[in-house]
């Protein structure tokens, strides 16, 4: 499956994967999940955002017990620009290795079991993350994903049009989630707490089970200033909004570390933006995330104080408070994997947090990364941790779908 997947989106200059919401790339990765299911015998659909599910088992029938809904295992294939190889499709490899696995040993679920591939889960292409959770539950409404555009100007109705799908069909869908009882998502740590061997027994921590993602929020500053000539203005003279600007970076790095929490200016507007202008105004974003809502709130409101006698204001964006994992099922795939499995929460979104906040029920296995590094050309994990984590989430899947001969 690796190798098959390899080529596809790959920038041969940077090694990194280009994977964007229904672009050509993007097709050639749903037709190639599609020829997987088929060749498992499993039923593929599509949901109302595009995102795919292939079922084993009849994922309407009610069970003699009268209960209904599966079991759903998956991940995303799209990616960040210039992502790495794991960050998505090691779920999905691995939910397809683990129905292979479950064959080979002569089981059968009794819950019917989905492997799933959502769509648009970076957001790369048109700013939303999780796109395709967010749609299906209606956290994103189809009106205003539609009008999304992307950098080239294309909306997301244009780019689902020429994927020849048809944008009207967008929308919440409860239908789908309904068939959903149970959501797993297996998925590359996208840090080092697996592999720092101060944390975990590294003999036994190639894989961890996600109790939690951390809370997080985007705020928008604004940073006054005026511009003038840079050779002619005395420094003394000057209101420079990006120097006013540099002091706001480094007392947010301080207010996290004092906080316990980390948080990120890495996107900057400068106005006129040129060499030889003093900056006039300055828009930056924080994205700010920590284990505890109040840590985190306390980081934004050092920002606030620190920005205040610059005459710089600070927006919410956007804000989502800690996302946790149903306890129940993180202590049963805990116990499943066995005595001294690490527990950890996360500082990253994914579409197992979207589920969770429409009360599906849903938790995240992690496969150690020895770098920690994702979203880079650079992520790794190493074979055996793969293997680790197909045969972790064999052993969850065989439990949760009550798989027997
Ligand atoms: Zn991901």
């Amino acid at each position: 499956m690796w190798a098959e997947l390899s080529p596809i989106g790959r920038d041969a200059s940077t090694g990194g994967y280009r994977r964007y919401a229904w672009t050509r790339e993007d097709h050639t990765l749903r037709e190639w999940f599609a020829g997987q299911c088929a060749a498992r015998g499993l039923d593929l659909a599509f949901d109302r955002a595009g995102n795919q599910w292939a079922w084993w088992g009849d994922p309407d029938a009610v069970r003699a017990d009268g209960s209904t809904g599966g079991v759903a295992v998956g991940s995303h294939l799209d990616s960040v620009p210039d992502g790495g190889a794991f960050d998505g499709p090691l779920g999905v490899v691995s939910a397809l290795a683990a129905v292979d696995a479950l064959r080979a040993a002569g089981l059968r679920p009794r819950v019917p079991l989905a492997v799933a591939c959502f769509g648009d889960e970076e957001g790369a292409r048109f700013g939303i993350a999780c796109a395709g959770s967010r749609l299906i539950t209606g956290a994103l409404t189809a009106d205003r994903a539609l009008g999304l555009t992307d950098a080239d100007g294309t909306t997301m109705a244009e780019a689902i049009a020429a994927a020849g799908r048809d944008p009207a069909s967008l929308g919440d869908d409860p239908e789908t989630l309904a068939r959903v009882h149970t959501f797993v998502e297996l998925h590359v740590e996208q840090g080092r707490a697996l592999a720092d061997p101060d944390a975990y027994d590294q003999s036994r921590s190639a894989v961890g089970v996600g109790s939690d993602i951390w809370p997080h929020g985007r705020w928008r500053i604004d940073v006054p200033g005026t511009a003038n000539h840079a050779g002619t203005t005395r420094l003394e003279d000057r209101d420079d909004a990006m120097l006013k600007h540099a002091a706001l970076v480094l007392a947010t790095r301080a207010a996290a570390t004092r906080h316990g929490c980390v948080a990120t200016i890495g996107k900057v507007r400068v106005e006129p933006g040129g060499v030889n202008a003093i900056a006039s105004h300055v828009a930056t974003w924080l994205d700010a995330r920590g284990a505890d809502e109040a840590a985190v709130r306390r980081v934004v409101a050092d920002v606030v104080g620190a920005a205040a006698p610059h005459g710089a204001t600070v927006t919410d964006e956007s804000w989502t408070g800690t996302t946790r994992f149903d306890t129940e099922l993180v202590e049963r795939l805990a116990t499943t994997l066995g005595p001294d499995t690490p527990v950890l929460g996360t500082g990253a979104g994914h579409d197992a947090g979207i589920l969770a906040t429409r009360g599906i029920s849903s938790a995240m296995l992690f496969v150690r990364n020895p770098t920690g590094v994702s979203h880079s050309p650079v992520e790794q994990a190493d074979p055996a941790d793969c293997h680790a984590g197909v045969a972790a989430l064999t052993a969850v899947l065989t439990d949760l779908s009550e798989a027997a001969p």
